[in-house]
């Protein structure tokens, strides 16, 4: 499948320095669109490190009645954000300035932050330690089991966050000698619904970004359209790699989708091809419920250091959130925090801006043929 790769220069001001600077810069673009755009924002609770409103903003750019529609996702995982603004705002100058066409029939629906607490206190999570990106089960079931992360708990005896980095060290190599590395991988991120102040925690009701998604999905009757949808992640993976992760089944109209459109590229958990393992509760599996066969939902998956180096510096964000009277210290690890989810290299996040222009693309151009 052919598609047009905007070949604009790629600027890397437009990563962010904060959630309150992204915000602004990405409002200031949308009011820079000739055509035609409409602005929707959703409320959050609660507020930033600066007194900051927290707020999921969305734009539907061209007809509103288009019966394709490429859907921008950013900021699922909070600090993930800054690399989903940077594409966004990117993207939205590369519109503003006519430098991309969107085709006939055809809308892009931005969606900025789906978790807004998260990005602007440079967390993976939200408020209530809730990752949205396992929030997505039916909460009127049994929720799902996470055995191995139990047994985690039991090796240990008592939470895996709140181990000494020696301790923890010890226990998750004993644990993925015994196991193997996926079992490993799945026991820590699979999904956990048991502890709320642990790690990948998918919470006990729907959360804010789930809620801006059903809503989002209601006011654009999007279950009627065609639909692209691409939701940008960072920190896991080849240093600045984006991999299409596609967690539709193997055997599906998604999948073949997704490979129609981006080719031998896309990653999938379920056959092990992924940088990513099978998870329970993602977000995809809330917009594969109201996908026809001609849609498909793929992660954009911007790497940077070692999955060993995530899984620390994320237990060690829970832990010191788990604990009270640790203000400095979560400024300090917020730093760290930073760095893995958005390096400042140059070099990687020109790989970030070049990637996504060409997976936008691969995605407008495939939705709208
Ligand atoms: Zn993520």
């Amino acid at each position: 499948m052919s598609y047009y790769l905007p070949l604009a220069a790629i600027d890397t001001a437009v990563f962010p320095g904060s959630y309150a600077t992204a915000r602004k810069r990405w409002l200031t673009q949308i009011n820079k669109l000739s055509c035609h755009a409409k602005y929707l924002p959703y409320p959050c609770d609660g507020i930033g490190p600066e007194g900051e409103q927290l707020i999921t903003d969305t734009v539907w750019i061209g007809p509103e009645d288009a019966s394709r529609v490429l859907v921008l996702l950013g900021g699922t995982h909070g600090i993930e954000g800054f690399a989903g603004s940077a594409v966004q705002i990117d993207r939205l100058a590369l519109i503003a300035e006519g430098l991309v066409v969107i085709p006939a029939d055809t809308a892009v629906l931005m969606i900025h932050a789906l978790t807004p607490w998260g990005y602007a206190w440079q967390r993976r999570c939200d408020a209530d330690g809730v990752d949205l990106n396992r929030n997505s089960v039916d909460f009127s079931k049994p929720l799902p089991e996470n055995k191995d992360y139990e047994l985690l708990y039991n090796l240990i005896k008592g939470p895996i966050y709140l181990a000494d980095t020696a301790q923890r060290k010890i226990a998750l190599a004993g644990f993925e000698q015994q196991h193997g590395r996926v079992a490993l991988e799945k026991a820590i991120s699979a999904g956990q619904y048991s502890d709320p102040s642990g790690p990948f925690y998918g919470g006990k009701a729907p959360a804010h970004g789930r809620l801006v998604c059903e809503g989002v999905i209601r006011e654009y009757a999007l279950q009627q359209r065609d639909l692209a949808v691409i939701d940008l992640h960072t920190g896991l993976g080849s240093y600045g790699y984006g991999e299409i992760i596609c967690d539709h089944q193997p055997d599906s109209a998604g999948t073949r989708a997704a490979q129609n459109w981006y080719g031998d590229s896309v990653a999938l958990p379920l056959l092990g091809t992924s940088s990513s393992v099978p998870k329970t509760g993602l977000l995809d599996y809330a917009w594969h419920a109201i996908m026809n066969e001609r849609s498909c939902y793929v992660t954009l998956e911007f790497g940077t250091f070692s999955t060993d180096q995530l899984f620390e510096i994320l237990l060690r964000d829970h832990q010191l959130w788990a604990q009270s009277g640790n203000g400095q210290a979560r400024l300090d690890h917020s730093k760290i925090m930073r760095r893995h989810f958005c390096p400042t290299d140059q070099a990687w996040q020109e790989m970030v801006l070049f990637r996504a222009r060409q997976v936008i693309a691969q995605g407008l151009s495939g939705v709208s043929s």
